[in-house]
C-alpha cells in the first residue's frame, strides 16, 4: 500500500507532532525514527512525500538521501536545524526537492507539502508556462508578461527566471543557478546572482524591496513566489 508522507524523524516529539498534524490534514502517514527503519519503510510504503531530518542517529540524512530515491519516486523536503545549514545545502544539490529549517509553523509545513505535490503531480509534463500574479513566464516563447505588458530581459536576466519558474515555486540554490547560467567553475560567484535579481527586481517587482515574485531564501538561494 502506498501513502502519502513518510517523516524521517528521530525526535519522538516532534515526530509525533508531525504525524499528528498531517493525519488531521487527511494525509496517510507513516514514520521513521532511524535511517536503517527508513530505507525498509520506503519499500514496502511507496510514499508521495518524504519528510527527511538531517539529524539521524545511525546515519546523516545526506548519505541516505541517494538511496532513498533510488527506492521510490518521493519528493523529499529535508527538515534540519540552523545549524546545518552546509547540509541543507548539499542535500538541495543532491536531488532533494525543498527544505524546512526547525523550528517551522504548521502554516509553513502545509505550505510546502502543497508545492512538493503540485510539482509531482506536474512532474510529467514539464509546464511550458508558468503564472504567479500578475507575472507571466512562457517558456516555450521565451517570453515574460508583467500585467499584460511584455517586460523585455537580457538573456541572463531570461535564464535566471526560467530557472526559477521551471522549478515552480521550490528553492534553487546559489550553486545550482551559477552552474547552469555561467558553468561549473562559477559556482561560488553568489555576488552575480545578487546583481542580475536585483535587475530583475527593479523590472518585475512593484516593490523591489518587498518583493513578492523572487523570493530570497537566505543563505541558499531562491524562489519564485506562489
Ligand atoms: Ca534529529
Amino acid at each position: 500500500m502506498s501513502v502519502d508522507i513518510l517523516i524521517i524523524e528521530d525526535e519522538p516529539s516532534l515526530s509525533r507532532l508531525l504525524a499528528t498534524t498531517l493525519s488531521a490534514q487527511g494525509y496517510v502517514v507513516t514514520t521513521a525514527m532511524r535511517a536503517d527503519e527508513a530505507l525498509a519503510r520506503v519499500a514496502v510504503d511507496d510514499p508521495a512525500l518524504i519528510l527527511l531530518d538531517l539529524g539521524l542517529p545511525d546515519r546523516d540524512g545526506l548519505s541516505l538521501l541517494p538511496l532513498l530515491k533510488e527506492r521510490c519516486q518521493a519528493q523529499v523536503i529535508i527538515v534540519s536545524a540552523r545549524s546545518q545549514e552546509s547540509e541543507k545545502i548539499a542535500a538541495l544539490d543532491a536531488g532533494a526537492e525543498d527544505y524546512l529549517t526547525k523550528p517551522f509553523s504548521v502554516a509553513e509545513l502545509l505550505a510546502r507539502l502543497r508545492v512538493a505535490q503540485r510539482r509531482r503531480q506536474e512532474a510529467v509534463p514539464v509546464a511550458q508556462r508558468y503564472v504567479v500574479g500578475d507575472l507571466e513566464v512562457d517558456l516555450e516563447q521565451r517570453q515574460v508578461v508583467l500585467a499584460g505588458e511584455v517586460i523585455k530581459l537580457t538573456p541572463k536576466e531570461y535564464q535566471l527566471l526560467a530557472i526559477l519558474a521551471q522549478s515552480g515555486g521550490r528553492v534553487v540554490t546559489h550553486a545550482q543557478l551559477l552552474q547552469a547560467i555561467w558553468g561549473r567553475h562559477h559556482s561560488d560567484d553568489t555576488h552575480y546572482l545578487r546583481i542580475y535579481l536585483r535587475q530583475l527586481r527593479q523590472k518585475l517587482e512593484r516593490d523591489p524591496g518587498e518583493p513578492r515574485y523572487l523570493i530570497t531564501e537566505p543563505g541558499v538561494g531562491y524562489r519564485l513566489g506562489d
